[in-house]
C-alpha cells in the first residue's frame, strides 16, 4: 500500500478512515472508533491551522456549502489547500493575514466543486485529439469531414474520428440499413486509409473497407457472442459493428498503434490527460470518477501525479478482466494518492450495451427492431466471479446496466452477493447508467444501499428516441426515473459519460431540473429533481457514491478546498436562464485552476457575443 498517505487513521487494509466498503458489524464498529479518533486529530489540526492566516479567503457572495450544519454562508477561509473557516464575511476576513489572497464573489454563487460521476478520462483527451462528429447532422457531413482529413494524411495512416450519432441526423444516410450508414461511398473517397469512427455512445464502430480488410473482416465474418456485424440485404458487412463485434477493427488499429516508439505513446497519453483536465477546470469539474481504466492507464496517472502535472482529482474503476485483477488489483489499489489526488478502489464491469445502438438488453423487445432484445455484453457468470474479487479487496463494483433486464439481472446479482458475504449488501455498489428500469425494481436501489450512477443529459439528448425504441409505457414507467428513484430513497451520482456527452456539469444540472430537449420540450418533466437534489447529485452524493464524503463535496472546515463561482446563482434564477451560466473561477486544494476571462469562452465554446 505504498500509496496511502503517512499518518493518517486506517483501516486494516491500511486505507485512511473514511470509507468502509465492506459492512461487518466489527468493521462499522472500529471504523467509527477510528473515524472519531480521526475526527478529533482533524479538528484539533484545523483548528491549529485556524489561526494561521490563511492562504485564500473567498468572500462576498453566497455560498451553498451542502452543509447541512450552515447550509448557507458569504464567506471562506483556505489554508494548506483544507477549508478553514467557513461563515459570514466579518467572521472570515479575522483569519486574513497580509499575504492572504482575496477574491471577491461580489453577490455570485459559490458551490463545492463539481464531481463528474461517471467520465471517461483518458478517451475523453484522447476524444480533443481526433475528429469531432458529435455536431454533425447529417452523414454526408461525416463523410466530408472524413475525406478533408484523409486527403491531409499519409497512405496508410489511419483516420480516427468520434461522436457520430444516427439519432441526432436530419435525414438517414442515402445507403443505409435502419438507419445506420453502409460504407460504399465512404470507402471509395479513402480507398488508401483505414477509417475508424466511433459511435457517439462507444456502443459501436464504424470502419472502412480498408479497415475492414485490415481487421480481416469479409462476408464469411460470424458475429461474436455479445456483438453484431451488421449487413446489407445481400449479407455483406455495411462497415457498422455493434457492442463484442468492435473487436477486430479496434485490435487492426492498435496494431498500427504498437509501431509508435514507448516515448511517443507516452508524450501522446500525457497530452490526452492534461486536455482532459484542463476542460474539466474549464467547467468547474475538480473531481473525476473515471469509469474503466487499466493498470497500464492508472500506472500513467501515478506518473502524472509525481510530476505534478495532474491536479483534478481522479477515482477510478479498474476495468481488467478477471485473471488480471486476481493477480493485480492488490497491488494496485489505493485510496487519496498523491495528496487526494487518485485513488483506485472499485472495479468497473458491463453487463449490455447503449439504447442509441439498440444494445440496451431489455426484458421485451425493441419496439423499433421487434427481432431483438438487446446484448448481454459481459456473462452474468463473469461478473459474478468480479463480484467475489470486489469483495476479497473491499473494493466498490460498478456495472453497466442500461436496459431494464440489465438493471435486474445486476440488482440480482447484487443481492446474491449480499447474502454470500452474510452481512446486508455490499455497501455502495454502483449501477452505472441505470436508464432504464422496470418499475417492480425502482425501490430494489435504496433496499439493497445500491447507488444510481446517472448521468442527466442522456435523458435529454437521448429523449428524441427513446419513446420510439421503448414505446410510451416504458418510457413514462422507468426511463431516466431519477424523481422515482430519489421517492423511494436511493442515492444519484450525476454526470455525463464524457466523451459521450460534453464535460460540462451546468448543462446536467439543467437537464436534471428542467429535462428539458433541444427541441425545447420537456421529457416525461414529472421525473425532474429539485434544484437542490441536482447540486447534491454533483457534490455530495457523488462523494458518498465514492466514500469520499468526509474529504470532499461540501463547503466544511477540514475538507479539500474545492470550490466553483458560478456567473449566476443556479439555485433561485428561472429554468429559461439556466443555459446561459458560466463557471467564473474553479478552485482546487485552494489554488486557482481557472479563471474565466471577461470575453472569455462560453458554456458551448463559442466565444461571448
Ligand atoms: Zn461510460
Amino acid at each position: 500500500m505504498g500509496c496511502v498517505a503517512a499518518g493518517t487513521a486506517r483501516n486494516r487494509s491500511g486505507d485512511p478512515v473514511r470509507g468502509d466498503p465492506i459492512g461487518t458489524k466489527w468493521m462499522i464498529m472500529r471504523t467509527s472508533l477510528c473515524r472519531g479518533y480521526g475526527l478529533l486529530l482533524i479538528l484539533t489540526g484545523w483548528r491549529a491551522m485556524a489561526e494561521e492566516p490563511a492562504d485564500l479567503i473567498v468572500v462576498g457572495g453566497r455560498i451553498a456549502t451542502m452543509d447541512s450544519e450552515k447550509p448557507e454562508a458569504s464567506a471562506v477561509a483556505i489554508r494548506a489547500g483544507r477549508i478553514v473557516r467557513v461563515g459570514t464575511d466579518d467572521e472570515v476576513l479575522h483569519a486574513a493575514g497580509p499575504a492572504t489572497r482575496r477574491i471577491d464573489l461580489k453577490g455570485r454563487r459559490a458551490v463545492p466543486g463539481f464531481i463528474e460521476g461517471h467520465g471517461h478520462f483518458l478517451s475523453f483527451g484522447e476524444s480533443r485529439m481526433m475528429l469531432d462528429l458529435s455536431t454533425a447532422r447529417t452523414w454526408r457531413e461525416i463523410e466530408g469531414a472524413v475525406e478533408r482529413a484523409a486527403r491531409g494524411a499519409a497512405p496508410g495512416q489511419w483516420i480516427v474520428g468520434r461522436g457520430w450519432h444516427q439519432g441526432k441526423w436530419i435525414e438517414a444516410p442515402a445507403e443505409h440499413t435502419d438507419g445506420y450508414p453502409v460504407h460504399t461511398r465512404l470507402s471509395g473517397l479513402t480507398p488508401k486509409n483505414p477509417v475508424l469512427l466511433t459511435h457517439g455512445t462507444g456502443h459501436m464502430v464504424f470502419a472502412n473497407a480498408r479497415a475492414m480488410e485490415l481487421a480481416g473482416v469479409s462476408t464469411d465474418s460470424v458475429n461474436p457472442a455479445g456483438g453484431e456485424i451488421l449487413r446489407t440485404a445481400d449479407g455483406e458487412p455495411t462497415g457498422v459493428f455493434r457492442e463484442n463485434a468492435m473487436g477486430p477493427i479496434h485490435r487492426a488499429h492498435e496494431r498500427a498503434l504498437r509501431g509508435r516508439s514507448d516515448a511517443e505513446r507516452e508524450t501522446d497519453t500525457i497530452r490526452a490527460m492534461e486536455l482532459a483536465q484542463e476542460a474539466c477546470f474549464e467547467q468547474g469539474v475538480t473531481s473525476f470518477q473515471d469509469a474503466g481504466s487499466s493498470f497500464a492507464e492508472i500506472d500513467a496517472m501515478r506518473r502524472m501525479i509525481d510530476g505534478d502535472r495532474l491536479r483534478i482529482r481522479l477515482w477510478v474503476m479498474l476495468n481488467e478482466g478477471n485473471d488480471a485483477l486476481a493477480a493485480r488489483l492488490g497491488g494496485c489499489r489505493c485510496v487519496g494518492y498523491g495528496g487526494e489526488r487518485l485513488t483506485v478502489r472499485a472495479i468497473k464491469r458491463m453487463s449490455d450495451g447503449a439504447l442509441g445502438t439498440h444494445g440496451a438488453w431489455l426484458l421485451e423487445p425493441y419496439d423499433d427492431m421487434p427481432s431483438s432484445v438487446g446484448n448481454i455484453v459481459t456473462p452474468i457468470e463473469t461478473i459474478e466471479r468480479t463480484a467475489a474479487i470486489a469483495i476479497e479487496h473491499e473494493c466498490q463494483l460498478c456495472v453497466h446496466a442500461i436496459g431494464d433486464r440489465a438493471n435486474r439481472e445486476v440488482l440480482d446479482l447484487f443481492e446474491r452477493a449480499a447474502s454470500r458475504s452474510g452481512s446486508g449488501p455490499p455497501p455502495r455498489w454502483r449501477v452505472e447508467h441505470a436508464q432504464h428500469v422496470h418499475p417492480d425494481d425502482i425501490p430494489r436501489f435504496a433496499k439493497l444501499g445500491v447507488i444510481a450512477s446517472m448521468q442527466a443529459v442522456h435523458a435529454t439528448s437521448d429523449g428524441p428516441f427513446v419513446v420510439r425504441r421503448l414505446g410510451m409505457r416504458r418510457a413514462r414507467e422507468g426511463a431516466y426515473a431519477w424523481r422515482a428513484l430519489l421517492d423511494a430513497g436511493a442515492v444519484i451520482v450525476n454526470g455525463t459519460d464524457v466523451p459521450v456527452e460534453r464535460v460540462d456539469p451546468l448543462a446536467s444540472f439543467a437537464a436534471s431540473v428542467t429535462r428539458r430537449m433541444a427541441n425545447g420540450e420537456a421529457f416525461f418533466p414529472e421525473q425532474a429533481m429539485t434544484r437542490g437534489q441536482a447540486l447534491r447529485s454533483y457534490t455530495l452524493d457523488a462523494a458518498y457514491a465514492a466514500f469520499e464524503e468526509s474529504i470532499k463535496g461540501s463547503i466544511a472546515p477540514g475538507k479539500l478546498a474545492d470550490l466553483v463561482i458560478l456567473s449566476q446563482d443556479i439555485l433561485t434564477i428561472p429554468d429559461d436562464a439556466l443555459p446561459a451560466v458560466r463557471v467564473d473561477c474553479t478552485i482546487v486544494g485552494g489554488r486557482v485552476v481557472f479563471e474565466r476571462a471577461e470575453s472569455g469562452p462560453a458554456r458551448d465554446g463559442r466565444a461571448d457575443p
